[in-house]
Formats: C-alpha cells, structure tokens, sequence
C-alpha cells in the first residue's frame, strides 16, 4: 500500500470562440455525439499540446468553419466539462472566408435578444450573459 497523494493531471482545455459581426454572434448547431446532436455552441475545439488557447481557437474555427479569424481576450470564467477538461471563451472576429459548416449542421448569427431562442449546450451558456453584454455595445 502507498501513501502517496495521487498526481492530479492538469485540465485539458476545451476553448470556444464567440464569433461577433454586426451585433451578433455565431451559434452552431452539433451533430454528435447523440447526447449534444441538435445543442449549439461555439464553435471551438481541445487545444493540443505545444498550442496556445488562441492557435487552437483559430485551427479548430479554420477546420469546423473554413475561415479564418483573429481572436481576441477571453471572456471570465470557465466550466467544468466531463472527462477532467475545461471549456474557455474567447471573443473573435471573422478577418476573411465565409462561414460555412464542415461538422455542424446549421449556423445562426444571433443577437442579443435572440441568444435564448436556440437550446445552448449547458456548458456554454455561463457565457451567455457576457456575450450579450458585448453585443449591446457593438
Ligand atoms: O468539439 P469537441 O467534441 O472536440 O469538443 C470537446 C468537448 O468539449 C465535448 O465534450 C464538447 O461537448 C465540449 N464543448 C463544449 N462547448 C463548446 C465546444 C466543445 O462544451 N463550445
């Protein structure tokens, strides 16, 4: 038997973008897995080793959305998610391309007023208030 206190592994980092253009910000819509099919979100992605929060945020928009983007400060707090990760945000902003979904079915551009119109994965939505915050501003 060992009295040693167990290694505790740093959390992986989930980071999502909030994605703002006019007034609005982007939601998409997740395919899988079953448990999230038909939740929004934004649009992100597991920073990989060696990566900053930033390059992660802008490889995993290019891949889900083929375009690219600059991302800028992150918003307060973070959330637990399963599997000992944590989902950060950051706001960004389209600097070229057209969004187009390569792994979500749907994107919606919302303001905000209509941020509680669509069922946001739970994760998300401590988010949300900060987001409609800026978005009142811009
Ligand atoms: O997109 P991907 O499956 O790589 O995301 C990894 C984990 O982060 C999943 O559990 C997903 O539900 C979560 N996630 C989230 N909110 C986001 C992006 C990802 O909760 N905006």
């Amino acid at each position: 038997m060992t009295s040693e206190t167990p290694e505790r592994t740093p959390p992986r980092v989930v980071v999502g973008v909030a994605l703002v253009q006019d007034g609005r910000v982007l939601a998409a819509r997740r395919t899988r897995p079953a448990s999230a099919a038909g939740r929004w979100e934004l649009p992100g992605g597991k920073v990989e080793p060696g990566e900053s929060e930033i390059e992660a945020a802008r490889r995993e928009v290019a891949e889900e959305l083929g375009c690219d983007v600059a991302v800028g400060r992150r918003l307060a707090g973070e959330v637990e998610l399963a599997g000992g990760m944590v989902l950060r945000a950051h706001v960004g902003e389209v600097v070229s391309g057209v969004p187009e979904p390569t792994e979500h079915d749907l994107l919606r551009w919302l303001g905000a007023e209509e941020l509680d119109t669509v069922p946001w994965l739970d994760a998300d939505r401590p988010f949300l208030p900060e987001i409609a915050e800026l978005l009142r501003r811009t």
